[in-house]
């Protein structure tokens, strides 16, 4: 096994309360995010770990941080900005895993483990990423959008900017005579 996102715990004594502190800089993969906000694909993506050695197996600890980009969800501005999540993960030795899972843990099942010297922490790092993107990215917190009719930003616009339309109802009265105009003149 030999990933982008493989950190090697060889170092790493089995004994319980040893710790290690592991720093990775990978390129990051093309989908990590949506296609509105991601992580710029091939951009330094950096994993700050510190690995805890736990009786039950490897405790994975603390902040991954790249950079995002994509476009606002009420402008269509594009979005830069960085992003740090944090990871906190435990890796069972495969041996605690199995007796878990023997035990009826179910929740052991879907547990990542150690596999050997190597611990692959591309899920993890993935799913705490996509977790703390925001479904509606915005370019700034109160993003005004564009003007439905012109399509101006409308950041930009003058105040209270504005057109105006006639609505249809209104249209179809323009130009009729309503009456009460001729009988005036005649007094
Ligand atoms: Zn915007
Ligand atoms: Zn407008």
């Amino acid at each position: 096994m030999s990933g982008a996102f493989t950190v090697s715990v060889r170092d790493l004594s089995r004994r319980a309360g040893s710790v290690r502190d592991v720093h990775l800089t990978i390129p990051a993969p093309d989908d990590l995010g949506s296609e509105v906000l991601r992580i710029e694909p091939g951009s330094p993506l950096d994993l700050d770990l510190t690995l805890h050695a736990v009786s039950d197996g490897i405790l994975v600890t603390g902040p991954v941080s790249g950079k995002l980009v994509g476009e606002c969800a009420r402008c269509l501005d594009p979005i830069e900005d960085s992003l740090t999540v944090e990871l906190g993960e435990l890796y069972y030795h495969p041996d605690v895993r199995d007796r878990l899972v023997a035990d009826g843990d179910e929740d052991a099942k879907e547990a990542p483990v150690v596999e050997g010297d190597d611990l692959d922490v591309e899920t993890e790092v993935r799913d705490a990423v996509v977790l703390d993107l925001p479904f509606t990215p915005l370019c700034e917190p109160n993003c005004p959008g564009l003007c439905p009719v012109c399509g101006i930003h409308l950041r930009d616009a003058e105040e209270g900017h504005s057109h105006d339309v006639i609505d249809p109802r209104w249209a179809k009265l323009e130009g009729l005579d309503l009456g009460d105009g001729t009988a005036r003149d005649g007094e």
